[in-house]
């Protein structure tokens, strides 16, 4: 059997699955099955960061211009005391292109999976979408991957089915996580990061009136104000029509809800209540959102994983590698990850169980431990943003203040050009192309 005539099923139609299908059909690949629990791609109203890493993988797919045609490049970012509005560090982020070869771009989420997704669709004869199709049971991982999927039309039963390799790309609550560490024996915990996030879109026909913030709508600018323990970060999106902010704050309203418990309609006045103290121009933002329209998201970790791969079944995305949103790359690492599994795989000398687990563990060598650098880096930079009074914030504004002189490392790490270097400097593709042989010799 020829690699291409593999049986691959993927759970999980997010960022990862879409990606590692579009990947592997790219690659020839012929079988692939995608089961994804809802009924369709969803229309989940918040914006992404398109950074340069993630267009340089979309685009190697045949995607990144359908993308790139509804997304805002981003210029420059400000980062600014949420209380007073005093600008602490401006970034000019003209260089961005020249250095990686990529604007640093922000869009819609929407128009990311939608893009992947058509990107899929013209490969029809080669992928088939299972939509409200659940996979509830894993009963092996190799070297047949076997599990039960459960269409949601109750008139259908529920059926086992096989592949030959089984991506679970079910993101953070993934099952085939869970599964897969009870069989190894391994404990790896769900981490409460104690904080929140409310994802806000606000529509350029409600600010008509409002010059300060057409003016941000308008602007190719990523804004972030800090406060203690808080802070708001926003841009505009689909071609400056929507200014999208997203916060982080204390979790309280989930601190007492099950593990279920992921997102909620949040409460307009706790919202504002949470950043009363922010100024008068971020206050006059969070009002415009409609009452009812406040959706709030629990911001959950886990600690790391030993292993990805268990036999012919490897884990992608926020399955392995949730993070915090603070260095904007958990949907790039998840689009990495899909795509340097289609290169591992495509590279197969043999189909044997052997070969394809020792295939996937190189997929592992390429990407667990830069996408664990980027979960502690995120934290990090998190855990600087939002320093209260004392030495350490002190230290946190002396490097401000030295950036303004125009030297240092931005305590933001998001925009510190160190941290873009390891970041966007990365081609994973080419990393697996090129360390393939050697990392399958070593598994
Ligand atoms: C506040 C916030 C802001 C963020 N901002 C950014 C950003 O700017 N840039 C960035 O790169 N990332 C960002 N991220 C992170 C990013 O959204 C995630 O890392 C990314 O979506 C993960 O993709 P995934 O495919 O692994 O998982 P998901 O997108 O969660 O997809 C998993 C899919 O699997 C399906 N599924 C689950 N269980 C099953 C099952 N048993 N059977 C079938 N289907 C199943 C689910 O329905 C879902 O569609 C942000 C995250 C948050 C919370």
């Amino acid at each position: 059997m020829a690699q291409q005539d593999l049986k691959i099923a993927i759970l999980g139609a997010g960022m990862g699955g879409l990606t590692s299908a579009l990947a592997l059909a790219n690659k020839g690949f012929k079988n692939i099955d995608v089961y994804e629990t809802a009924s369709d791609l969803g229309f989940v109203g918040a914006g992404i960061q398109l950074a340069p890493n993630m267009a340089r993988v979309l685009d190697h797919l045949g995607v990144w211009k359908g993308i790139e045609a509804e997304a805002v490049n981003i210029e420059e970012t400000s980062v600014r005391v949420g209380a007073s509005d005093t600008e602490l560090a401006h970034v000019d982020l003209h260089y961005i292109e020249s250095t990686y070869g990529y604007k640093h771009m922000v869009g819609h989420r929407y128009s990311l999976a939608n893009g992947l997704y058509q990107g899929c669709l013209k490969h029809s004869d080669k992928i088939t979408f299972h939509f409200a199709t659940s996979v509830s049971e894993i009963q092996s991982f190799g070297p047949k991957p076997t599990f039960t999927v459960t269409p949601r039309d109750t008139s259908k039963q529920p059926y086992t089915s096989t592949a030959d390799v089984l991506l679970g790309a079910d993101g953070i609550k993934s099952l085939v996580r869970v599964a897969m560490i009870s069989d190894l024996n391994i404990t790896s915990d769900v981490k409460d990061t104690q904080q929140a996030a409310y994802r806000i879109m606000i529509n350029k026909d409600q600010i008509r009136e409002d010059p300060e913030l057409l003016a941000l709508i308008n602007s190719t600018k990523v804004t972030r104000w800090i406060g203690e323990k808080r802070h708001i970060i926003a841009y505009p999106v689909s071609n400056n029509t929507i200014y999208n902010l997203s916060t982080t704050q204390p979790d309280s309203n989930f601190a007492a809800a099950t593990n279920a418990t992921y997102t909620t309609k949040g409460s307009k006045s706790a919202m504002l209540g949470v950043f009363a103290d922010f100024c008068p121009l971020v206050q006059r933002m969070l009002n415009y959102v409609p009452e009812g329209e406040v959706c709030e998201w629990k911001l959950r970790t886990h600690e790391p994983l030993p292993t990805w791969v268990h036999q012919s079944t490897a884990l992608v995305g926020d399955a392995c590698h949730p993070t915090l949103p603070h260095l904007a790359q958990g949907a790039a690492q998840a689009i990495e990850d899909g795509a340097v599994l289609a290169v591992v795989l495509s590279k197969l000398p043999a189909t044997d169980p052997e070969s394809i687990h020792k295939a996937l563990k190189a997929y592992e060598k390429v990407r667990k431990d830069r996408a664990y650098a980027l979960v502690e880096l995120a934290a990090a930079s998190g855990r600087a943003l939002h320093l209260g009074d004392g030495a350490a914030k002190e230290q946190r504004d002396k490097q401000f203040a030295a950036l303004k002189a125009g030297k240092g490392p931005v305590p933001d790490k998001w925009a510190d050009a160190d941290v873009q270097k390891e970041i966007y400097g990365f081609d994973c593709v080419k990393e697996a192309d090129e360390r393939f042989a050697e990392y399958f010799g070593l598994a």
